[in-house]
């Protein structure tokens, strides 16, 4: 007979399989509400959470479990609120022309919800078991069926919900389809047998949904990786004191299944957590950027690392070592904690991506230990998203997957044999006056956006510029690099936040056979994604890496505010090639420069 840990494996499967189809549609426009989105549906922890908060577990319980409420749902409230914020954005040209009509609320839709119950009471009635009273029935039989039939349609509108990513056009719809979905899973939870007392999980949610809602509505989207990062870091936090209170209130007392599960979900969740707070941390600023690196590094992490799954498998054994649990607990804090400082600020996005991935681990351990088959499925499809995205990223920037898997993240190695790429020759510059005299001979033009704007908060000026240049007869089109800029679709969402509509930007592969037509390619804050040695010097650490370009323009202007090079390090060839002009300065100031010179 098959087991219900037989039935979770195969669904953990099937889930990931699942949303491997399901997410490799996504397209990279919308890869920064994918991470936003799957991290709002990792705050799934919140249904384990609930039982915990609400039942008579103990004091010690209820307090773990009401901080794993107020954690799940800022991250649930949160992650979806900025994902719509996200997603309201991506606008066509024509959608912004046409007047939207003002939203209408239709009584009509109130009745789908007492339809939606009426119905679920109507297959219940009829079921087997309603022999009994009605007493019985409303008492033992509803709640256990509600949860049942809530989890099922909330996992179907999961998955139909990151369906609903593939594109801009249906993006929103899918999202409201995966919130409802959350919805009915915080529902069908609330009929859990087992809680006894609403108030924890009624004060830990109003926390969390303030805090999410605060986050979710105010952060500027320049700061959605550290958001993204914070999120995660709570999500996994809950998950991690979930698996605490289960084994406190077992006093260890666990099945070896049980306890591999369960052990997997607090080390994997604790990680995470202090993990991913490293990493909003290194983003915001709050710490240095720079990698933190000593002699043995590796060796001691590693070592670190054999002590904890040690651990794990000596509890497998003797369950019941409570002292060891802990001390199992707080070294997978600390392991977090030091797999994440040898890492550059700059190199965070995969480490966040990687990071979202081990907190859907950590959910789907949960949904084993509990036996909650939403929470496999949810862990298991958040593991999926955020493991593809961070394989994407490695992808797009010639990094192999074991380098990012093992942590050798923070610089990339550069190749033996050769200088590495020390471009030198003549560098000409121009200024924002004698550009606004250029602007006037061209009839074409690509925007190639990089880190630069992002850190300038440069795409408004951009979007007035190509606005104006439009309004010229010029033709303009943006030319998005997938990993420009510091997050998968970063480039996106700025302009996106400028109101540039998205049938404007053009990816990688669309874009380059335009460059050798445009007669100009303006380089805001771009580098590493323009940089030709990726294609002609195999000593250069970036060679390998498919690059938008932009030297085959008739002409170049780049706007930064020094020679020195991106992210990899490495000098760029681009800025001594002859048709090349340097406007240096911060993008912003240039832009306003140009603004004003275009007026006069
Ligand atoms: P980049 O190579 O990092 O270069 C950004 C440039 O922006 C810098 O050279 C800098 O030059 C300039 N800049 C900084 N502040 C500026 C300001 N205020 N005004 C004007 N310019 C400014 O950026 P990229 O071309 O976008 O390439 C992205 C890099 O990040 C790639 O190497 C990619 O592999 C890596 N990466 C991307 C992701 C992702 O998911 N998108 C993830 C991890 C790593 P100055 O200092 O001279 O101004």
């Amino acid at each position: 007979m098959t087991t219900e840990l037989e039935i979770g494996l195969y669904i953990f499967m099937l889930a990931g399989f699942l949303g491997y189809h399901v997410i490799t549609r996504v397209p990279p426009l919308l890869h920064t509400p994918l991470m936003s989105a799957t991290n709002a549906i990792a705050g799934i922890s919140l249904v384990g959470s609930l039982v915990v908060a609400g039942a008579d577990y103990g004091a010690f319980s209820t307090v773990l479990g009401f901080i794993a409420v107020t954690c799940s749902s800022t991250n649930v409230v949160g992650g979806f609120l900025i994902t719509d914020r996200m997603l309201k954005m991506f606008k066509t040209a024509k959608d912004q022309t046409v007047q939207r009509r003002k939203f209408q609320f239709d009584p009509k839709w109130l009745l789908a919800l007492p339809v939606l119950v009426a119905g679920l009471l109507v297959i219940f009635y009829w079921s087997e078991q309603l022999r009994s009273d009605a007493t019985y029935f409303f008492r033992e039989v509803l709640p256990g069926q509600a949860l049942r039939y809530f989890y099922i349609i909330s996992a179907a509108l999961f998955i139909l919900g990151l369906k609903g990513l593939s594109s801009p056009k249906t993006a929103r719809k899918g999202m409201f389809a995966a919130e409802f979905g959350m919805l009915m899973a915080v529902v069908g939870t609330l009929f859990h047998h087992e809680i006894v007392t609403f108030k924890w999980i009624i004060i830990g949610f109003l926390i969390g949904a303030i805090i999410g809602g605060i986050m979710g509505l105010r952060i500027p989207m320049t700061a959605v990786p550290q958001r993204t990062a914070l999120s995660h870091s709570l999500g996994a936090l809950a998950a991690c004191l979930v698996g605490i209170s289960e084994y406190f209130r077992h006093s260890g007392e666990l099945s070896k299944v049980t306890m591999t599960a369960l052990g997997f979900e607090v080390i994997v969740g604790g990680l995470t957590f202090t993990g991913s707070l490293m990493a909003a941390a290194k983003l915001q600023g709050l710490l240095p950027g720079h990698p933190i690196t000593y002699k043995g590094q590796n060796i001691f992490n590693l070592s670190l690392l054999a002590v904890i799954v040690g651990s794990l498998i000596y509890l497998i054994v003797a369950p019941t070592a409570g002292m060891l649990f802990y001390v199992m607990v707080g070294l997978a804090f600390v392991f977090g904690f030091l797999l994440v400082i040898p890492i550059g600020a700059a190199d965070m996005p995969v480490v966040i991506a990687l990071l979202n991935s081990y907190g859907g681990l950590a959910d789907a351990a949960m949904g084993f230990v509990l036996m909650n088959k939403i929470q496999i499925i949810t862990g298991s499809l958040d593991g999926t998203s955020g493991f593809l995205l961070a394989l994407l990223m490695c992808r797009a920037m010639n990094r192999s997957a074991i380098n990012v898997l093992f942590g050798a993240f923070g610089k990339i190695e550069k190749a033996e044999g050769g200088p590495a790429a020390e471009a030198k020759g003549i560098v000409r510059s121009i200024t924002s006056e004698e550009m606004a005299v250029v602007l006037d001979s061209i009839r074409s033009m690509i925007i190639v956006p990089g880190y630069g704007m992002a850190v300038a908060q440069a795409q408004h000026g951009v979007a007035e510029l190509a606005k104006l240049l439009m309004m010229r007869g010029i033709d303009v089109k943006y030319a998005i690099h997938p990993v420009a800029g510091r997050m998968p679709g970063h480039m996106n969402v700025l302009l996106a936040d400028a109101k540039v509509p998205y049938d404007q930007l053009y990816d990688m592969a669309q874009i380059n056979p335009y460059f050798a037509q445009a007669d100009m390619a303006l380089v805001v804050g771009a580098n590493d994604v323009t940089n030709p040695a990726a294609k002609s010097n195999k000593n250069s650490p970036l060679y390998g890496m498919p690059i938008l370009e932009v030297e085959r323009a008739k002409s170049i202007v780049v706007l930064k505010r020094s020679l020195n090079p991106g992210f990899s390090g490495v000098d760029n060839e681009l800025y001594y090639d002859p048709k090349c002009m340097m406007l240096f300065g911060d993008a912003k100031e240039s832009l306003n420069k140009l603004f004003a010179a275009l007026k006069l």
